[in-house]
């Protein structure tokens, strides 16, 4: 399959930072709404590499289990064609919208199954996967155990009739009300049957998980210290890992070959295998990443809210089940939902755009700009079109038409080094630490806010200086104006490398800069000024 790759430059001083994005299901388009909860993940990465760290940014297709094999079936083709069918298209949607993951791969690699299987088999050793035989539905028909969504059941709620798993009134069956349901294969009623499963032992892990959310969830977001408290009261039950499937990862112990392991337990250690997988790859060693000997070190996991429970009591829980000095996440990113001109995003209804309509449809990063200040960090957020072209009209406004003013100004072809002004100097050395402050507070919204106060403040300096006078009147002061915003738009492309980095790029090509650092920098050197073109067209 399809990956996304890049490489890392270890530096020797730098923080070893971990970053998760969330595992797209294989079994629909990526929108706006998956964009915006995922986004923070490349800031994050950019910036921490940005600033010295040593980043490694992982993600991957999440493809097995029963929506896809049903869907499959449905459309009479293999799970594997449609999981491999999403991958591609996930693939092409991060790629067009500039994620720097170091390595994107599914769940269908080798790496990530073979990988899974070992610590499943630990997590078994260490006595935290235990059997238990239990009643489940049986197809004699059919002659195997079906899942809740091989089934079809009368809700009690609604009266209508609906798949097993979940009613579209939002009735969640129980076991129970399972039983004498209808096989969606052959049409026939179910009976029961013993069947036998493992399952992982959370309420052998209760304490220790509340001792870690004890810890750490001050500095998470509230949804996700509401969302992980709740669970926490309610008590942790014990989950099944293995299911009736022949789709997914093997269980690695005898009598289990027609079962594989449950989507949820192997798609969050897909955090884990991607990283060894890369630092395989690589010739390093993941524990610098994972482990707690490595103190200087930062976990974030990065996911809409609807996925916070997974990274914050059952990813923790398997970690601990290993026994083995895991480090747990850190940092929760967990987003609220962004909506789609006030309703929810949905493709069966039509609303909403999809990462690769957006990516045609919009200058990429203006796009990106605009769904991190507009985030939907702490509460939900709508994307509107008509916002959107006002966001990129400011920036046309404030940072394309400032460069234009000063790296197009009439009459020069150079940048000359001059004097810098110092109030200018100290506001652009304080944005640094305000950015930074915002960044490891997880306040991405407050991040674009600091970039737009320094864009007030450069064209403010630009109007009242007035250059276009100076030019006539005083070289020497025209030289120090022009050579202060030259240094204002420089230390903005280290502002915006994180979230525009596209825009980035193109201001450092034409001051001559080779890399995006962190903390002020001026121009040592006389710029010649070739090839300036508008970084951004006005939208109507
Ligand atoms: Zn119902
Ligand atoms: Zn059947």
């Amino acid at each position: 399959m399809k990956e996304i790759y890049n490489d890392i430059k270890i530096n020797e001083n730098g923080r070893y930072i971990l970053i998760g994005g969330a595992w797209p299901y294989a079994n629909n388009t990526l929108h706006l709404g998956h964009l915006a909860a995922l986004l923070p993940g490349d800031v994050l990465a950019r910036y921490h590499r940005q600033i010295g760290d040593n980043v490694i940014y992982v993600s991957g297709t999440d493809c097995h289990g029963t929506p896809i094999t049903e869907r499959a079936k449905k459309e009479n083709t293999t799970p594997l064609d449609i999981s491999s069918k999403y991958h591609d298209e996930f693939v092409k949607s991060f790629l067009s919208m500039n994620f720097s993951y170091n390595l994107y791969t599914s769940t269908e690699s080798d790496f990530h199954k073979k990988t899974c299987e070992d610590v499943f088999k630990k997590m078994f050793d260490n006595g935290y996967i235990f059997e238990k035989i239990e009643k489940d539905n049986y197809c004699e028909t059919c002659g195997k155990f079906v899942q809740d969504r091989e089934v079809t059941v009368i809700c009690p709620d609604c009266k209508q009739i609906s798949k097993g798993d979940q009613c579209d009134c939002g009735h969640v069956f129980t076991k129970d009300e399972l039983i004498g349901s209808t096989c969606v294969t052959c049409g026939e009623k179910t009976t029961t049957k013993d069947n036998k499963n493992l399952y992982l032992a959370l309420s052998k892990l209760q304490n220790d998980i509340e001792v870690y959310v004890k810890e750490n969830e001050s500095k998470w977001r509230k949804n996700a210290q509401n969302e992980t408290n709740k669970y926490l009261k309610e008590g942790l039950p014990d989950r099944a890992v293995t299911r009736d499937l022949n789709w997914g990862v093997n269980i690695p112990l005898p009598n289990y070959e027609d079962k594989r392991m449950y989507v949820w337990i192997e798609a969050v250690l897909g955090y884990l295998t991607t990283t060894m997988d890369f630092c395989k790859r690589n010739n390093l060693n993941y524990e610098n990443w994972w482990k707690k000997s490595n103190k200087d070190s930062i976990m974030y996991m990065v996911h809409g809210k609807d996925n916070i429970t997974f990274h914050s009591i059952i990813f923790p829980g398997i970690l601990l089940a290993l026994k083995d000095n895991y480090k747990l996440p850190d940092m929760i990113v967990s987003s609220e939902y962004l909506n789609f001109n006030e309703e929810k995003f949905s493709k069966s209804k039509g609303n909403g755009i999809n990462i690769l309509e957006a990516a045609e449809m919009f200058n990429i990063d203006t796009l990106r700009f605009h769904l991190v200040r507009n985030g939907p960090e702490k509460k939900d957020t709508n994307f509107t079109i008509e916002e959107y072209n006002s966001t990129h009209n400011e920036i046309n406004n404030k940072l394309g038409n400032f460069i234009n003013r000063t790296l197009k100004f009439k009459g020069i072809d150079t940048i000359k080094v001059a004097n810098m002004d110092e109030q200018i100097k100290e506001n652009l050395d304080n944005a640094y630490i305000d950015i930074s402050k915002n960044m490891e507070a997880m306040e991405f919204r407050e991040v674009t806010n600091v970039i737009m106060n320094i864009l007030e403040v450069a064209n403010k300096y630009y109007d009242e200086k007035m250059p276009w006078i100076l030019f006539k009147e005083d070289i020497d002061k025209f030289n120090d104006c022009i050579y202060t915003c030259a240094n204002i738009i420089l230390n903005i492309s280290n502002y915006i490398e994180p979230i525009m980095p596209k825009t980035a790029s193109k201001i450092r090509e034409y001051l001559n800069i080779e890399n995006p650092s962190w903390g002020y920098i001026e121009l040592k050197d006389d710029v010649k000024l070739n090839n300036i073109e508008p970084l951004f067209t006005r939208l109507k």
